[in-house]
């Protein structure tokens, strides 16, 4: 039976993996220190004997026993209103963490595999944005410490891979959503669901003409089960190119939810990206990947997930 070690496993996307490798028969290691995953993300797991889970912080010293043939590093604050309130964390997990994570790789000859961002690309000046594009990066404003976080990971993941022959995986993902979002994270559309359900008005931020480019979750873990078992060590953009205003995603959720309410205008947070869409055609030719769930199907899945958790 492989091994693999997944961190940030109680989180939205490292949960959603747990889920996925237990399915294909692996062994699944989650590691987290729990400060913006939640448990009952993973608890359906706890009665099997292939499930383990740790709560530690990956920025200390990781020890892991026996043998693992993967890990794949999810751990970190990844909403902005998070990583605003948990700036040296978040630097830390992303360079600290990596970094042990890396030594353990090397040590127990896994192959390694990183969650990039769409954030590398700053607020990007090249539309839509392919891998070879390095990006526009404020390092000192409000996103810096993730970005910075992201990039210095790749960077490292990249060092180890051409240094120390160790296998690595780059993957940049894009505005991803789904059941196991935190209704409070901040981000876009938890924010507009539970705005909706409360029968609060919705807040775009801005003029809401912002773009953002929305994957299901089903489809980016699909999209990294790919890339972990590929031979690509460069980095691979996974999301859903279909691009829509802020303004009009706020439209759509208010047409789902049935609200009786509107659309109204706050300020926009610093060095907040005015476009976004990813260009997949390196995952289209090297892992034969795509999105198969659109807008319409997600977000009524999504819708009904939150609707249970309010319901609770
Ligand atoms: N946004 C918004 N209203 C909210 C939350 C976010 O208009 O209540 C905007 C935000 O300014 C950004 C977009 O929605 O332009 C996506 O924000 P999110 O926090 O989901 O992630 P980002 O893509 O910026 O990392």
């Amino acid at each position: 039976m492989k091994r693999v070690l997944i961190t940030g496993g109680a989180g939205f996307l490292g949960s959603h993996l747990c889920d996925r490798f237990i399915k294909e028969g692996y062994h699944v290691i989650a590691m987290d220190n729990l400060i913006t995953g939640n448990l009952a993300n993973i608890e359906h797991l706890f009665k099997l004997k292939e499930f383990e889970f740790y709560n530690h912080d990956v920025s200390k010293f990781v020890h892991v026993p026996g043998e693992l043939d993967y890990i794949l590093h999810f751990a970190s604050p990844a909403s902005p209103i998070d990583y605003l309130k948990l700036p040296i964390q978040t630097l830390k997990v992303g360079s600290l963490g990596t970094h042990n994570l890396l030594g353990l790789a090397k040590s127990k000859k896994a192959r390694f595999l990183i969650a990039s961002t769409s954030e590398v690309y700053g607020d990007p000046l090249v539309h839509p944005q392919n891998e070879d594009y390095w990006g526009n990066v404020n390092p000192i404003g409000p996103r810096g410490v993730y970005d910075e976080a992201k990039r210095f990971q790749e960077a490292i993941t990249m060092a180890y891979h051409t240094y120390h022959g160790l296998e690595t995986r780059i993957i940049r993902i894009f505005n991803t959503y789904g059941p196991r979002m935190r209704l409070d994270d901040g981000r876009v559309l938890p924010a507009f669901i539970g705005q909706a359900l409360r029968g609060e008005d919705l807040t775009a931020f801005g003029d809401g003409s912002q773009t953002r480019s929305f994957c299901y979750v089903s489809d980016l873990v699909e999209g990294i089960y790919r890339l972990l078992l590929s031979d690509y060590p460069n980095p691979v953009n996974i999301g859903n190119p279909s691009e829509i205003t802020i303004n009009q995603f706020a439209e759509e959720i208010i047409a789902l939810t049935g609200a009786k309410t509107k659309i109204i205008y706050k300020p926009l947070p610093k060095d907040d990206p005015k476009q976004r869409q990813p260009d997949i055609t390196r995952a289209r030719e090297i892992l034969n990947w795509e999105p198969k769930v659109n807008r319409a199907e997600g977000l009524k899945l999504t819708l009904d997930y939150f609707k249970t958790v309010l319901a609770k």
